[in-house]
């Protein structure tokens, strides 16, 4: 008995015709296991055909609330050898997702979207050191009405 086994297209026993649109063999009741026969499309003779199929899952998580940690630290990054802009490299404790302040060219890491979101740990410094720094910024430019 002549066979083939676990192929990507039926092909025919007899003659080794391949059958490029072997999905159209299931047309609408299929599964893994499932049988028809077909005549070849080459030599005409009837074939058994049984369809395998593989199951894969993909899934994620919806993250309730992102827990921003410092997963690289505050960084340079450069394009054609051009200063473009300091990025903060933060990851999520609760879904592990890695993010930065601004989507980047190419979108390689998720940008931080509005919503709920905290800062914790080393990123939580480096923000408030930030703001810190941009509240000086304002006294020593008078932007301050009351002053000290
Ligand atoms: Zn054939
Ligand atoms: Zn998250």
């Amino acid at each position: 008995m002549s066979e083939y086994k676990y192929k990507d297209n039926v092909k025919c026993p007899w003659c080794n015709y391949e059958h490029e649109d072997s999905y159209e063999f299931f047309s609408s009741r299929y599964g893994d296991g499932s049988t028809t026969s077909i005549d070849c499309y080459s030599c005409g003779k009837e074939i058994e055909v049984t369809m395998h199929v593989d199951v894969t899952y993909s899934s994620s998580i919806e993250c309730p609330g992102h827990e921003f940690d410092l997963s690289q630290h505050e960084g340079f990054l450069e394009n054609n050898e051009q200063l473009v802009k300091k990025e903060l490299h933060l990851h999520c404790n609760v879904c592990k997702e890695d993010f930065y302040e601004w989507s980047l060219p190419g979108g390689k890491y998720a940008k931080i979207k509005e919503g709920t979101f905290k800062y914790i740990g080393r990123a939580k410094e480096i923000l408030e050191l930030r703001q810190l720094t941009k509240t000086r910024e304002n006294v020593s430019n008078g932007n301050l009405s009351n002053g000290e």
